[in-house]
């Protein structure tokens, strides 16, 4: 089975978030990249399936700025046999996404495209759903346990009150969540080994697909900052404050 993997660059979650001056959007230049944390679990995912000889071929794919190279590497040191670098200078938005991953699974032929369930960045949600529209394949999204039966993949995924199984037939869009695994780092010999992997490049003009942005920011702000606490003297001013001020009661 040849896998698919969708890994996306992003601000590294530990960095704090700091808006342009402009509004435009976020501050990028300086900041800690890296790859986004529930494509990591993606990746984690088929690597497992290619120690169980599930898979034979994990193929880690990028859609961005020359940035994603080094994203690229690094999933190759964690396992991934082959890197495609998509080059796009401009905000990558889901449904672009979507048509490109499209276009490249109707090219490369995978049992299993893994993503990430969301991208830590716009928590958007929706690019593999919108894969699996495209290209009318089943989907499950959230996924808590991944077991692939021969032509098909059992997926559990976590609910209000219990899990959810679902059985789809391959090939299939499965979209990962947080506890599925706990991804593994990349060892010192690999990524060695990795810095000697080619990074295909492949154009949108090599694809054939044509993207226009569907959205477009009109404003970014911070969030209102939260405003300090105060001391109360006993629990009838706390209950006068809260139903005058407050008005929750
Ligand atoms: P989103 O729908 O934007 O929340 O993203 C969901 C998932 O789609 C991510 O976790 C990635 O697996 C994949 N994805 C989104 N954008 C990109 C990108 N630019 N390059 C590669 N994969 C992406």
């Amino acid at each position: 089975m040849k896998i698919l993997v969708a890994v996306k660059r992003v601000i590294d979650y530990n960095v704090k978030i700091r808006v342009k001056a402009d509004g435009s959007g976020v501050e990028t230049s300086n900041v800690k990249m890296s790859m986004n944390p529930f494509d990591e679990i993606a990746l984690e995912e088929a690597v497992r399936l290619r120690e169980k000889t599930i898979a034979k071929e994990i193929i880690a794919v990028s859609i961005g700025n020359a940035g994603c190279n080094e994203t690229l590497r690094n999933a190759l040191a964690i396992g991934a046999d082959r890197a495609i670098h998509i080059p796009v200078d401009q905000d990558v938005q889901p449904l672009m996404v979507a048509k490109i991953l499209k276009a490249l699974a109707v090219n490369e032929k995978p049992q299993l495209i893994l993503l990430g369930k969301q991208a830590i960045d716009d928590d958007s949600n929706q690019t593999g759903q919108m894969l699996a529209a495209l290209l009318d394949w089943p989907q499950a999204t959230c996924a808590f346990k991944i077991d692939v039966l021969q032509d098909k993949a059992r997926v559990a995924c976590e609910i209000d009150g219990g899990l959810e199984t679902v059985d789809v037939t391959l090939p299939a869009v499965i979209t990962t969540d947080l506890r599925l695994n706990q991804p593994r780092y990349a060892s010192l010999p690999n990524i060695m080994k990795a810095k000697k992997k080619p990074i295909e490049t492949l154009t949108l003009d090599q694809l054939s697909v044509t993207i226009r942005p569907g959205l477009r920011v009109v404003k970014v702000t911070e969030p209102p900052k939260r405003q300090a606490g105060v001391k109360v003297k006993d629990a009838s001013e706390l209950v006068d404050r809260l139903r005058k001020e407050a008005k929750v009661i």
